[in-house]
Formats: C-alpha cells, structure tokens, sequence
C-alpha cells in the first residue's frame, strides 16, 4: 500500500448541536430511510400517535417488543398491561437499562420521557399511575415498537 500524504479531501465530522452518545448512529437521513414517516415522526422527533389507532395497544401475544428503529429488546408481555389509555402500557422494561429516562418540559407538561437507550429514539414517557410491583406505566407508541412473538 502507498502512503496517503494528501490531504483529507473532504472530512466529514458533523456534529450537531445536541448530538448524545448512544451505541447506534445514524444520520437523520438514515433513519429516514429505514423508518416510515410515521415512525420517523416518533421516533426521531418524538412525536405521539393517536391514542386508539397503533397497532399494540390491544395486542396480547405472547413475546417481546422491540425498538422499531435498532431492534433491541424493550418490553416483555408479561408486563403488558390494559391502561385503558389507547397507547402499548407496561409496567417495566425488559431490563433497567434498555431505556433510558429523560426529563420533558415540552408541551406545558412535566413528564419523564423514554427513549432507547442503545439508539436513543423516543419511544413515550413513564408515569407513576401503574400497577403494582413498580408502579410505573410505561406509556409507549406502537410505532416505537416491533413486536417478535414467541412459543
Ligand atoms: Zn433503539
């Protein structure tokens, strides 16, 4: 192999003004390109869905959720549970650090948001209203999720 004494012809270290170190990057047009519009919306400008109209949250099968955006593991049925809210409600993770937790002002609100914690994509937010052994509910977008059933 040659040494490469010229210069860089084009670095491109782009580095966003909010940019957070999670263990997937990926450029916004990235994730555009793998995500529906809908999805994107949530996921990657933490948008909500419409309570009532995601595809989980009247789903009861047995296995695992997913963040639609990475794939990692996310929420177990096991701790699926009827809020009545119109939105996919658990009461606990998979493991406490497969999310993680955000403050949200936005909205007028004072909520926590969840977000992935492997890609950093926004999934909802917790409330402490749930069920017990936690007391948590986790109030998540169907969008956010991709569901792997198993036997
Ligand atoms: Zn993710």
């Amino acid at each position: 192999m040659k040494d490469s004494t010229g210069q860089p012809s084009n670095a491109q270290h782009r580095h966003g003004p909010d940019e957070e170190h999670h263990r997937v990057e990926k450029t916004e047009s990235e994730w555009q390109e793998n995500l529906t519009a809908e999805q994107y919306r949530i996921l990657r400008e933490a948008g909500t869905e419409r309570a009532f109209t995601g595809k989980y949250y009247a789903h009861h099968e047995t296995g695992v959720y997913h963040c639609a955006a990475c794939g990692q593991a996310l929420f177990g049925s096991n701790a699926k549970f009827e809020s009545g809210s119109g939105w996919p409600s658990y009461w606990e993770p998979v493991s406490g650090n497969a999310v993680e937790r955000v403050v949200d002002r936005s909205h007028g609100m004072d909520r926590t948001e969840v977000r992935c914690a492997k890609c950093g994509s926004h999934l909802g937010h917790v409330f402490e209203d749930g069920p017990q052994p936690t007391g948590l509910r986790y109030c998540i977008n169907s969008a956010s999720l991709d569901f792997e059933g198993s036997e």
